[in-house]
């Protein structure tokens, strides 16, 4: 086949997580599913820890792509995933270097499963497949494949933002980055703004230089780096939305229904969030409706201390502006840390009058794009969105976008929103409504596949020399 004829191989993906039964559920799990079950192909994740790691891959389920895991082991996943992915790289790529936690072996563990996994697609890799590597677990495995001599398409997709250049350095594998990255044919990014910045880590780089079509050259290899906003399955999301069971709120009569969902993170800014809503509760005329915020956030990688800390601050925060609002018959905050099922929380998400969707940095929060997918065009709630979710990007113009570090700006958006006449919130939700349907969850998967089947092969006797 010539150089650069678009590929017609199978489809290999790995991510870390793997879905262990036979439907997935969740954005991402969905969307590669989605893919592999339009294309055909190989999906590899990570399997439960045991006592003992080995090389190779097993097989698991059967459907109309194939699934396999690698393993890992206890102190792996310690130090790969917990460690490096989740206590160095979580909290760097989302602006947080003061949360940064360096132990002794983590890296090493990274690169002992990045390697793993390298090797595992090698051996079953063949010449026309398309390689896809999702997220920041697995930065490493396109150098390694390289390295091994594989000349495949590999992509990249990074759901995280990407660090300003300054936060970067506070890597201390920083060096090795560009390395990393130009190994991959195409890297992907969530928005123009995680392109910017790693163009300009990219320029820090004496061996990586930009070509006149905007691609880059790293010996001798070229590489695109392009932004591609990671989309929602919008119809069936509606769907079960409006497919809901009916749940019992106990709400006020006209009392406004503000709404939150996230895993608790400190990167989803609840803290400011709560504070936000304790200044709206003291600027709130007297007389008028009382809204009640239910906050969805179960825990999530509670063995990082720094999740563990925001836990404990959240629930003060919570019982403190209860202490101060509540009534007999009036607690404004319900603080959820149960697990709430999907369905649930989609009927929750098309009954909310506002969401509040604030964090202080995320790749893209499908959060935002789920709730205009569940809302009623006929009378649609209010998305408010902080200026930090990669979302804003696509939703500026018809969300109330807010800066959360901003309290007394959040808490009037939180007013404009719970008052907003009908026909503002149907036109803003219209334009939501549309791009959200439009730039789904097969429109991101097309629209990166596409380009990374198109990229130029690179010239890899090169890399290799
Ligand atoms: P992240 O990937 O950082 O968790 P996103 O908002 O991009 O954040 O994606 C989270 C996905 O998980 C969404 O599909 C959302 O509906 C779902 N989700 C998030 N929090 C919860 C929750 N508390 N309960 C149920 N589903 C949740």
């Amino acid at each position: 086949m010539p150089d650069d004829e678009p590929h017609q191989g199978r489809l290999i993906v790995v991510s870390n997580r793997i879905p262990k039964g036979d439907v997935p559920a969740g954005g991402l799990v969905f969307a590669i599913h989605e893919a592999l079950t339009g294309a055909g192909g190989i999906w590899i994740g990570a399997a439960d820890p045991t006592d003992q790691a080995e090389d190779g891959l097993t097989k698991i389920g059967s459907g109309d792509y194939e699934r396999f895991t690698f393993s890992i082991n206890h102190e792996e996943h310690r130090g790969y995933y917990l460690g490096y992915a989740n206590s160095v790289l979580w909290p760097l790529f989302h602006h947080r270097p003061d949360l940064l936690e360096f132990h002794q072996g983590d890296f090493d563990a990274y690169v002992a499963v990045n390697r793993r996994v390298a090797r595992a697609i090698a051996e079953i890799a063949e010449p026309d497949d398309l390689i896809w590597v999702q997220d920041y677990h697995f930065l490493m495995v396109a150098h390694e494949l390289r390295s091994l001599g594989v000349t495949n398409r590999i992509g990249l997709f990074l759901h995280i933002p990407f660090p300003n250049p300054n936060d970067v350095m506070a890597l201390p594998q920083v060096a090795m980055m560009p390395a990393w990255m130009a190994a991959h044919d195409v890297v992907g990014l969530q928005t123009r703004r995680d392109v910017i910045s790693m163009v300009e880590a990219m320029r820090h780089d004496t061996k990586t230089q930009v070509l006149n079509d905007g691609t880059w050259i790293r010996e001798g290899r070229v590489f695109s780096i392009l932004n591609f906003p990671i989309g929602i399955d919008a119809e069936s999301f509606a769907e079960a939305a409006r497919a809901a069971p009916e749940v019992e709120l106990q709400l006020a009569p006209k009392a406004p229904l503000l709404l939150g969902v996230d895993r608790l993170d400190y990167s989803k800014g609840l803290v400011h969030r709560f504070e936000a809503f304790d200044a709206y509760l003291d600027m709130r005329e007297q007389g008028s409706p009382r809204p009640t915020f239910i906050q969805i956030a179960p825990g999530s990688r509670e063995d990082v201390e720094a999740y563990r800390d925001i836990r404990e601050k959240l629930e003060r925060t919570a019982g403190s502006i209860n202490g101060a609002h509540a009534d007999l018959d009036w607690t404004p905050i319900r603080y959820i840390r149960r697990h709430v099922d999907r369905e649930v929380v989609a009927g929750l998400l098309r009954r909310a009058d506002v969401a509040l969707v604030t964090p202080l940095a995320d790749g893209m929060n499908l959060v935002a794009k789920e709730f205009i997918a569940a809302q009623d065009p006929e009378d649609p709630g209010v998305l408010i969105l902080s200026h930090f979710a990669g979302a804003a990007e696509q939703m500026e113009s018809g969300a109330l976008l807010v800066n959360p570090f901003d309290r007394t700006s959040f808490a009037r958006a939180i007013s404009d929103a719970i008052h907003m006449p009908l026909e503002e919130r149907k036109e803003r939700h219209a334009i939501l409504r549309e791009g959200v349907f439009r730039e789904d969850i097969k429109w991101w998967t097309d629209s990166y596949l596409d380009r990374l089947r198109r990229a130029p092969r690179s010239f890899d006797s090169q890399l290799r020399a």
